[in-house]
């Protein structure tokens, strides 16, 4: 089968691409802007394996005659492509509806006309702030802020895709999965940055960041929201699952995570702070502190306490997530120490 990555060179993207290399016969076809995640990715692999590999780095807004060239050759398209760093969503919500929907729409528009496969990722945010989950694909509601709290535009953007999609579905003109995604975490997850930064990446990422510099680790709005966090293996094994079982998968919203692995962001901070000490032999220098989210990321955030997902559907087929908590948190910190690792 020849598969399709839009958006291959980001952090799930690149997982993806390794885990079908490694553990498939597929032929895979990359698409991305960026190739820094993906040649880390290549680079152990063996010619025989990259053989099966090939990569257009192009910005896809800008290359419409390769985005139909792929999508004609390909068998199953995948589409990662979006912007999801919450400091994008106020301060360029444009950018986010012109990327994250109109972009993706145009995906769509061609896999329909092309009579593929798409296997759209979505996001565990298309549920908005928590209303007593766990949230359940096809029963749960949905509440988001107001239009002024500009952050919502990127969750209600993606519902929007999933609901055009399920319509086309609905009309017989497209095979589509919706996948939604609770807070996956592995090696390669987002960048680190400056000591005291805001905004810019995923929560993991900025205290990883404070770890290695002494600097300040910052609890946005007290550190009370919680998370589940999903290794990204178990990530991939879910993909797989769905590749494998086509007439199960298509035309369904699936969403992927683990309930298990729920803690508050001041839980996470505590657990990163303990694993830094056990895994390097150092004490950690950096203070806890909190911080209000506008000051973080900027006028109009606003957060989702968000709760456990309700994975019941992903388990019909077959998948279940493995890795615990402390597993899943250990190797990702593993992957960012490097060699300051001196305990395993
Ligand atoms: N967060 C935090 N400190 C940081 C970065 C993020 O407390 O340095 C919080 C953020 O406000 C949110 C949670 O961590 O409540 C998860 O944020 P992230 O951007 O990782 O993911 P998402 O909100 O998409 O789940």
């Amino acid at each position: 089968m020849n598969v399709l990555l839009l958006g291959a060179g980001g952090f799930i993207g690149s997982h993806l691409v390794e885990d079908l290399l490694l553990h498939t016969d597929h032929r895979v076809v990359g698409v991305d802007c960026e190739s820094g995640k993906l040649d880390e990715v290549a680079a152990p692999l063996s010619a025989d394996i990259l053989a099966r590999w090939l990569f257009h780095k192009a910005n896809i807004q800008e290359s419409k005659d390769l985005l139909h060239d792929v999508i004609r050759t390909a068998d199953v398209v995948v589409d990662l492509i979006a912007y999801a760093n919450p400091s994008i969503y106020v301060t360029r919500p444009l950018d986010v509806f012109e990327l994250n929907f109109m972009q993706n729409l145009e995906i769509a528009r061609v896999c329909i006309a092309e009579n593929k496969w798409l296997i759209q990722y979505s996001s565990a945010e298309v549920y908005g702030k928590a209303n007593g989950g766990p949230y359940s694909e096809d029963d749960s509601d949905s509440i988001f802020g107001p239009v002024r709290k500009q952050r919502w535009i990127y969750a209600v953007g993606k519902q929007l895709l999933e609901r055009v999609l399920y319509a086309h579905g609905d009309a017989g003109e497209l095979c589509y999965t919706i996948v939604r995604p609770f807070n996956f975490l592995g090696s390669r997850i987002d960048y680190l940055v400056p000591s005291g930064a805001t905004g810019g990446p995923r929560v993991f990422p900025h205290f990883m960041s404070a770890l290695l510099t002494g600097g300040p680790i910052r609890l946005v709005d007290g550190g009370h929201a919680r998370r589940a966090f999903l290794h990204i293996d178990d990530g991939t094994a879910a993909f797989r699952a769905m590749l494998a079982q086509p007439e199960r998968a298509r035309n369904q919203i699936f969403n992927v995570g683990n309930p298990d692995n729920e803690l508050t962001m001041a839980a996470l901070a505590q657990l990163m702070i303990e694993l830094f000490e056990e895994l390097t032999g150092e004490r950690s220098c950096s203070a806890v502190e909190a911080m209000s989210g506008e000051q973080f990321y900027g006028e109009g955030y606003e957060d989702g306490d968000r709760e456990r997902p309700d994975v019941s559907k992903m388990r019909t087929l077959g998948w279940t997530p493995k890795r615990d908590l402390r597993a899943t948190v250990r190797e990702a910190m593993i992957y960012y120490l490097g060699d300051r690792v001196r305990f395993q």
